[in-house]
């Protein structure tokens, strides 16, 4: 789980913070960038890569319904 610089080959090279999710970028903890992948996993680490994909609104949804109940 070492980071070998092969994300840098899949390094994100564009995007605001706030798009780079929305654009299927993740980021690597372990490599501490964002890579266009489309896998699960780092192809440079193997560590799991971190996504949102708009997970605030879908915890506000789950509130707002607690609340009600
Ligand atoms: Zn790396
Ligand atoms: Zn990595």
């Amino acid at each position: 789980m070492v980071c070998r610089g092969v994300c840098q080959k899949f390094k994100a090279k564009w995007g605001a913070p706030q798009f780079r999710y929305a654009n299927g970028q993740k980021r690597c903890n372990e490599c501490e960038l964002f890579v266009t992948w489309t896998g699960i996993r780092c192809p440079c680490c193997s560590r799991i890569l971190r996504v949102r994909p708009r997970i605030s609104r879908y915890r506000q949804k789950y509130i707002t319904k607690s609340e009600g109940f």
